[in-house]
């Protein structure tokens, strides 16, 4: 038996069984590459879902880490700490908003943004108590708590966890008329994914984010924008907004947020909107502790000084050229925006899993998401070579399908 089969052995038996892996057992990354305990080379393709736009040990942001871990790494927020003073407003500039509010996980955010716009509702809208609703889309994905998953339409995610939590609606994606149809005069905010990433890499119509903006803005009700997955350069802008022009009321920001180094997450929102918010009805510990927000910071200050989103569109384009050309017959359609990449397969072909499965035997790393897509999301400062490889794997694994 060898090491890895040993740890997964301990975890199978030690751990929870909520997540189904690849059989890989990693040690060591560093920029596009892992290494796995019996010291087998992998690429990352997969980024950690985007949260890795960077790399693995990005030695800038190491560097902003090391520093302040010697220095403060966590205080409370029962105190101010300089960290997080300078990166809020840093956050909120970049945002091109101004405020912004500092969580741990993904989630969090999302339910911080759900209480902002509840709360807003009632004071700015004058809507009666505990009757705020929120419009939601079908096939969504914005996290595993009770209240998110109460309006998850997936039925793996809601099964055996209710009660759910009530107020919310949903509608179905990608037309601007049942968003319309949908907002009453209880309605406080519509949540939306630009792109929705984990229901298979689904890209709505251009136009289509704009027009949602134009009908939020015209029911005085907030666009609460989640770009958790899409933002911070993975599809080609900063932010998967600036496409269309339509800044949202709230930005929820993570995953990449955090440098690939450690959890953090954000709300950015415009003032009026974030100041529903007084002491003591809202908090984290962690939230905002001057070691994340260093990382932050360094984050924002590589997104400027770096043509990352440049790299995402080359990275993206290079992937649908290539395999677009070697047409491949169990690849039904390549979707995706900058280096956010679904590859859908023909329901006959078995499952995108096996073909995930190949890939690590070949050294290529990526995952599933629904049955039948695979993911390509690479670290947006991979190599041109590194790319190249990659992408030969892939069309290797699918060929033979
Ligand atoms: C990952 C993700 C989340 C949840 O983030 P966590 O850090 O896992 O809580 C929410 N929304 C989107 C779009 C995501 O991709």
């Amino acid at each position: 038996m060898d090491r890895t089969e040993q740890l997964i052995d301990l975890v199978e038996q030690y751990g929870a069984h909520n997540y189904h892996p690849l059989p890989v057992v990693l040690s060591k990354g560093q920029a596009s590459k892992l290494w796995d305990v019996d010291g087998r080379e992998y690429l990352d393709f997969l980024s950690c879902y985007g949260a890795l736009n960077f790399g693995h040990q990005h030695p800038f942001l190491v560097s902003a880490l090391k520093n302040q871990v010697d220095k403060l790494a966590v205080c409370s927020r029962a105190f101010y700490s300089e960290e997080l003073c300078l990166f809020s407003k840093e956050l909120a500039d970049f945002c091109f908003l101004e405020t912004a509010l500092p969580m741990n996980s993904g989630v969090e955010a999302i339910e911080s943004a759900l209480k902002i716009a509840r709360k807003w509702g009632y004071e700015h809208k004058g809507i009666a108590a505990d009757e705020a609703n929120i419009v939601t889309f079908e096939n969504n994905f914005h996290g595993r708590t009770i209240t998110v998953i109460s309006f998850s339409t997936e039925r793996d995610y809601r099964n055996g966890f209710g009660p759910f939590t009530p107020g919310f609606k949903t509608i179905p994606f990608a037309d601007v008329n049942a968003v319309d149809a949908a907002i009453d005069a209880n309605t406080v905010a519509v949540l939306m994914e630009p792109v929705q990433a984990e229901a298979g890499v689904i890209v709505p119509p251009a136009g289509y984010l704009a027009e949602v903006a134009k009908v939020c803005r015209h029911h005085n009700v907030l666009l609460i924008l989640d770009e958790i997955q899409t933002g911070l350069a993975r599809t080609g802008k900063n932010f998967c907004f600036e496409y269309e022009n339509a800044t949202p009321d709230l930005l929820v920001l993570g995953k990449a947020l955090g440098g690939g180094l450690l959890p953090l997450s954000a709300v950015v929102a415009r003032q009026t909107i974030m100041n529903v918010l007084g002491p003591g009805q809202h908090g984290s510990t962690f939230g905002g502790n001057p070691l994340a927000c260093a990382v932050g910071r360094a984050v924002i200050h590589l997104l400027q000084e770096e043509n990352l989103c440049e790299r995402a569109l080359h990275i993206g384009e290079t992937i649908r050229v290539e395999l677009s050309r070697a047409h491949l017959p169990v690849v039904r359609e390549i979707r995706g925006m900058g280096a956010l990449v679904g590859i859908e397969l023909d329901k006959n072909a078995g499952g995108a899993r096996q073909f995930c499965e190949q890939l690590a035997t070949h050294g290529v790393l990526c995952k599933e998401t629904r049955e039948n897509v695979i993911r390509l999301a690479p670290p947006l400062i991979i190599e041109k070579h590194e790319l190249a490889y990659g992408i030969e794997k892939v069309i290797q694994v699918l060929k033979r399908g």
